[in-house]
């Protein structure tokens, strides 16, 4: 029986993960993202079985039903990794938080509603990952969701009016060195998104956990960018998208730095 509500959760994800797909694709090209899926080569509309999350990539054997174009692996991925948060956010496998750490005794419905918050949470920062990864770019509106959403966590987790505004401000000085390296690297080094971004994440995060996620991105960027240089993919002068970086040291922080802080207290004693 558990099993099946798992399994359930986890094609819910998938299918929401479907619908990520969608704003990963569309919204960074500003298109609508109302209307029906469509190839991304040949632009023929898809039928709904063409459109079943994770199975119809693999039924097609990775190729377009009208054109045979190769289709990306990031459908499949991006659909398999939605699923699996869910399934992880719901079987409370993340930690989220101390104030949540008695998340069992909240009832039915605010239980349901700090759900939503943190799948919403995740699946925007899913999307920022993505169309950062592949073109470069955070749409606005993402950012926008990203920030209602992180709002609305603040708000569940009790915090009073001095502490939101102790929060706006750990988002201006969480984006301050970003928001440096933009301006005095003229856009070459981090986009504006990025500075928007860390703007929010500071806000989410507090300013101490923020520039830990900020480091965070910091080391896993140069380790991926290394890895690609070693591997020639890149070019030393060529542009790797921060973004990505960023929303892992976010979730990282949100669901681990309460241990994270533990040790760093531990070892450095602040
Ligand atoms: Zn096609």
């Amino acid at each position: 029986m558990i099993f099946l509500i798992f399994l359930s959760i986890f094609i819910l994800g998938a299918a929401i993960g479907s619908f990520l797909n969608v704003l990963i694709g569309r919204l960074p090209k500003g298109e609508k993202i109302t209307g029906r899926s469509h190839c991304d080569h040949c632009r023929k509309k898809l039928r709904w079985y063409d459109l079943i999350p994770i199975l119809s990539f693999f039924i097609l054997d990775r190729k377009c039903r009208y054109c045979h174009k190769k289709l990306s692996w990031q459908y499949p991925i991006v659909e398999i990794i939605t699923g699996i948060s869910f399934v992880l956010i719901t079987n409370y496998q993340i930690p989220i938080t101390r104030q949540f750490s008695n998340i069992r005794s909240l009832g039915n419905w605010s239980l349901f509603g700090y759900w939503l918050l943190v799948i919403g949470l995740l699946s925007s920062f899913i999307v920022i990952f993505f169309s950062d990864l592949k073109y470069h770019l955070i749409s606005d509106y993402v950012l926008i969701t990203l920030f209602i959403f992180s709002f609305f966590y603040k708000l569940f987790n009790n915090v009073t009016i001095q502490q939101f505004s102790n929060f706006f401000l750990s988002g201006l000085i969480v984006a301050l060195p970003i928001f440096l390296i933009y301006y005095f690297s003229k856009e070459r080094a981090m986009g504006l998104g990025d500075v928007y971004l860390s703007t929010i994440i500071g806000f989410l995060l507090g300013w101490k956990r923020g520039y830990l996620a900020l480091y965070i991105a910091v080391i896993t960027g140069a380790i991926f960018g290394l890895v690609l240089i070693v591997l020639k993919k890149k070019k030393l002068q060529s542009k790797i998208a921060f973004g990505p970086f960023i929303v892992i040291g976010t979730i990282v922080m949100l669901f681990w730095g309460e241990k994270i802080m533990e040790i760093i207290k531990k070892i450095y004693g602040f």
